[in-house]
């Protein structure tokens, strides 16, 4: 079997960064999941639909033309990778992802990407519902504060504005309803390894995974 490297977290934990630079080191593949509902989140407010419009969700997850390529993220043929990233895209993402029929019909495209040598996913659920069968399993969390300081200085450099305790507040929410839906709450995975990365720095938190990965 394929390995795979889960990592989930709440937002902001650093996952992404965390799992890019994991498959780097291994050489390996890497599933951004959450892109996959901010794309379809995208897609749906570019069409104006409801986020409640379950059935017209799961059509436009199925339908939807993705590319990942070279740090880049195309939908239907436009480079969308700096539009996917604007709060407005996340909240979005947020809300529809409480829709256990379109969990269902993102499951698919995300195991698609599971081919040699291995993948690192990152996500929410990665552990516990795309790929139970994971070779590891890491849980990342971090402080509000310290989730908020990053993202705010993500969204800086990336050119958009920001204020620290919006983003407080919006993450606090976020978290909230991620945990506390029913389709696939945001929780370890039961053989999950978590790991606090407050007062790590992206290389220690890479050190550390890539390490428990070799043992
Ligand atoms: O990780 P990211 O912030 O890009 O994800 C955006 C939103 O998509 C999250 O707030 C979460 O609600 C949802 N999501 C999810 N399951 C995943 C990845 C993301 O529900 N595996």
């Amino acid at each position: 079997k394929v390995p795979v490297i889960t990592i989930d977290g709440p937002t902001a934990s650093g996952k992404g960064t965390v799992a890019q630079q994991v498959a780097d080191a291994l050489g390996f593949h890497y599933l951004d999941s959450g892109a996959l509902y901010r794309l379809t989140a995208l897609a749906s407010l570019k069409i104006g639909i409801d986020e409640n419009d379950v059935d017209t969700l799961v059509e436009l997850a199925q339908d939807i033309h993705i590319v990942f390529r070279e740090g880049c993220v195309r939908l239907d043929g436009e480079d969308v990778s700096l539009d996917i990233r604007a709060e407005s895209v996340g909240n979005r993402a947020s809300a529809i992802a409480v829709h256990g029929a379109l969990r269902q019909a993102l499951i698919a495209r995300q195991r698609a990407f599971r081919v040699p040598p291995g993948l690192v996913a990152d996500g929410r659920d990665m552990g516990t519902v795309i790929f139970p069968d994971a070779s590891l399993k890491v849980f990342l969390t971090a402080s509000v504060e310290a989730r908020a300081d990053r993202r705010y200085k993500q969204l800086i450099e990336k050119g958009f504005s920001a204020k620290l305790d919006d983003l407080s507040r919006d993450l606090r929410a976020r978290d909230d309803r991620d945990s506390q839906r029913a389709a696939a709450p945001l929780k370890p995975a039961d053989d999950a390894l978590t790991l606090d990365t407050s007062n790590l720095d992206v290389d220690q938190t890479v050190q550390t995974v890539v390490g428990w990965f070799r043992e």
